[in-house]
């Protein structure tokens, strides 16, 4: 496996792979790797022949400077895992070398409302940073195929949007939620949760399964302030709990209003802010 820290390293380096007709698979993650990153990239390794995986901590899609500051980084451990499941390019830039001074790289797309609901509403300028970032690391890898997690669910809305907007020759795959075994959908910040409040945080998926059931014969307000209220556990904190149809992202009251329709919840976790969603109509 090569680690490149240089675009234009990177880049000469694709130009030569599809040079020999090679196709690209680009996994972009902010490190400290789990299952759940692991499997888009072994997606990515099974569908085409060269497989990418970025690893950067995106400073533009934080909006809390202790949250980028106590982001868990394991670099030598993650370049491990990368080696291990046969990626052949992990790319490692600095933020000098993704944000050079003079450029304005922001994205400025219409986003019909999708960056204003949820996350959106609770984390400003998020989706801007990470519409930036995922823009300009495609342009550099130049990808045929893009791999992103439904555990995101809201952002691979956002970037399945702006790829079609900007008119991008780019498959977007979406993967599914990796689980521990309790539940709790895996992400690096679970890493910081102490273990009085990881034992309980299994609730969450706890909840969202039993808002699944409850699609068969209750309605859809009604479930929405059953989940709510189930919730709140000590230790923890819901930030927004919302179904929602799964391309407008607007609150949905009838099952029959979309042929997709997905609930989402942020939740506070002690320090730390945990997301989940869950399928409840149709399929991704
Ligand atoms: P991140 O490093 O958190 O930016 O995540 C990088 C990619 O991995 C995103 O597309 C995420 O949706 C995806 N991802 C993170 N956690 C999981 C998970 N538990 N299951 C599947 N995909 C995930």
């Amino acid at each position: 496996m090569l680690v490149v820290t240089n675009s234009r390293t990177l880049q000469d380096l694709i130009e030569r792979h599809k040079k020999e007709g090679r196709s690209i698979g680009f996994t972009p993650t902010m490190g400290a790797l789990h299952k759940g990153h692991f499997s888009l990239i072994k997606r990515s390794i099974q569908d085409c022949d060269i497989s990418i995986c970025s690893i950067f901590v995106n400073p533009t899609q934080f909006n809390e400077t202790t949250d980028l500051e106590k982001y868990p980084r394991t670099l030598e451990q993650d370049c491990l895992g990368l080696e291990e499941v046969g990626c052949d390019i992990v790319f490692v830039p600095s933020v000098e070398e993704i944000y050079p001074k003079e450029y304005n790289t922001s994205v400025n797309i219409d986003l019909r409302g999708l960056d204003k609901v949820m996350e959106g509403a609770h984390r400003p300028g998020h989706f801007a940073g990470v519409m930036q970032v995922v823009k300009l690391l495609v342009d550099i890898t130049d990808c045929d195929r893009l791999y992103m997690g439904q555990k995101d669910f809201q952002q691979f809305t956002i970037i399945r949007h702006m790829l079609k907007q900007l008119k991008y020759d780019i498959e977007l795959v979406v993967c599914p939620i990796q689980r521990a075994a309790d539940g709790l959908a895996m992400s690096s910040r679970n890493k910081r949760l102490l273990p009085e409040i990881r034992s309980d945080a299994n609730n969450i998926y706890n909840v969202l399964t039993e808002v699944k059931k409850r699609m068969q014969n209750e309605s859809i307000p009604e479930i929405k302030q059953w989940a709510r209220q189930a919730l709140l556990i000590p230790g923890f904190r819901p930030e927004y709990f919302d179904i929602v149809d799964g391309y407008t992202l607007r609150d949905v009251e009838e099952s029959t209003e979309s042929d997709l329709i997905v609930a989402c919840t942020a939740v506070w976790a002690a320090e730390v802010r945990l997301i989940d969603n869950m399928i409840l109509k149709g399929h991704l």
